[in-house]
């Protein structure tokens, strides 16, 4: 995706980068939805246009993540350096989403939100009014949610499975329709690479195009919800917003910036600069498969990762990789057992940590999706269902943040395994191995 400055050299104006028009159509959304407030026809305007671009961009994810994975795994000529990827791949998923969920349940330990003078803060904070019907909604969805991560691996219908947006499923079969194209003869294969590449090549166009309207949609998107939320729902649970947004800050300005500059040997800043347009696009959409899109653009075009990663890290690492939800779902379960009195033991957190990391595969790129699976951690732990009713009312600003963490630490992957590859020019650096022989 080019954001390079488009000049007008008739009128002698610039027009700014694309992550500039993005930053100013933020800022006006918050401006606008805080002066405005929740006038109906404001709203409606508004969630009309932003339901425009979030659709664009859902319409070309299905295709784009199948014609990924398939030309991607399909011409990597030996498979020993795909289980390597593979495996570099699983490395750093696990152990970033260790490095959160430890983060977010230390940060809730720390400033104890559910404590309100040595109390515990649930009488006085109430649940949700419609407690109930989220409840009622999810109360069926146990431990058996979890087991179902691997009934999703393999859907009996693959075209139910893209229409329903089931992304776990998608992959399963793209990474074994890939695998098998190597197996074809020479001539059948190569009709099926170029067939792939040239649809893979075809979406990604049509991103770069979606995303020419991103500050028109970002606007369209966040205006609403500043306008109908405003931050003023926060106020009650402030000190709960705050703990996760230090965690999730702590993960996303501290901890990964450190495995970029370490790990991968490159410069943090240059990666944030790279990916701004996925970030706030995550930001204003809450979901990280409507990203997509948005986040390969900006690690093709402008990180210089080689499309033999990026095809086959970002679409596993949005649906496996969900460091800001794994936090998240840890603080939410750790904070109700606070507010509920419940001082729970070693044993317990250890098992809070694990299920939070299970289930984070399980969590859907869309927006609330975790809300499910902390359902689930709280059958795991026996803490009570309704818990989930405290945090509704801050659920969707905390989920624009969560969701850029997401979409971040996939990002952060990319760069790493394309680095760990020995892979040239990614943000600008010779490879790995042409430095350390320098
Ligand atoms: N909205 C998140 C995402 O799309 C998922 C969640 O935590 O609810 O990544």
């Amino acid at each position: 995706m080019s954001t390079a400055p488009v000049s007008d050299e008739s009128r002698g104006w610039k027009m700014p980068a694309l992550h500039w028009q993005v930053a100013a159509a933020l800022v006006a959304a918050a401006v606008a939805g805080s002066l405005i407030g929740p006038q109906p026809d404001f709203i409606a305007g508004c969630t009309f246009v932003g339901k425009i671009f979030l659709n664009a961009l859902k319409m070309v994810v299905v295709p784009l993540i199948v014609a990924a994975i398939i030309s991607g795994l399909s011409s990597v000529a030996d498979a020993g350096g795909l289980g390597r990827m593979g495996l570099k791949t699983l490395g750093y998923y696990l152990g970033t989403g260790l490095l959160a969920i430890v983060v977010g349940l230390l940060f809730i330990n720390l400033l104890s939100p559910g404590i309100i003078d040595g109390k515990p803060a649930g009488p006085s904070i109430g649940l949700a009014q419609d407690t109930q019907a989220v409840v009622g909604k999810i109360e069926d969805k146990g431990a058996g949610e979890f087991l179902k991560v691997f009934e999703l691996m393999f859907p009996p219908n693959i075209i139910e499975a893209a229409a329903d947006g089931q992304m776990l499923g998608l992959i399963c079969f793209s990474l074994l329709f890939g695998a098998f194209i190597m197996k074809l003869p020479e001539k059948a294969a190569t009709v099926q690479r170029q067939f792939w590449s040239g649809l893979y090549d075809v979406m990604t166009g049509m991103t770069r195009l979606i995303m020419m309207f991103a500050p028109i949609g970002v606007f369209g998107l966040v205006s609403p919800i500043i306008a109908q939320t405003g931050w003023a729902a926060a106020g009650p649970l402030a000190k709960f917003v705050a703990a996760v947004l230090l965690a999730l800050s702590t993960h996303m300005f501290i901890t990964l910036p450190l495995v970029l500059r370490f790990v991968a040997r490159v410069s943090p800043l240059a990666h944030f600069r790279a990916m701004w347009p996925a970030i706030t696009t995550a930001f204003s959409t809450s979901s990280s498969a409507a990203t997509l899109p948005v986040t390969i653009q900006c690690m093709e075009d402008k990180a210089g990762v080689p499309k033999s990663v990026t095809s086959f890290v970002l679409p596993i690492g949005t649906t496996v990789n969900t460091d800001g939800s794994a936090l998240y779902e840890g603080a939410v379960v750790m904070f109700i057992a606070q507010c509920y009195g419940i001082d729970l033991s070693f044993g317990a957190q250890f098992l809070i940590v694990s299920t939070a990391l299970l289930t984070a595969i399980g969590v859907a790129g869309i927006p609330s999706a975790s809300l499910v699976a902390i359902a689930v951690i709280l059958g795991a732990v026996g803490l009570p269902l309704e818990g989930i009713g405290l945090v509704l009312a801050v659920d969707r600003v905390l989920d624009m943040c969560r969701t850029s963490v997401n979409v971040f630490g996939d990002s952060c992957c990319a760069v790493t395994v394309a680095r760990l590859e020995g892979e040239d020019g990614v943000l600008g650096e010779p490879s790995l191995r042409a430095s350390r022989q320098a």
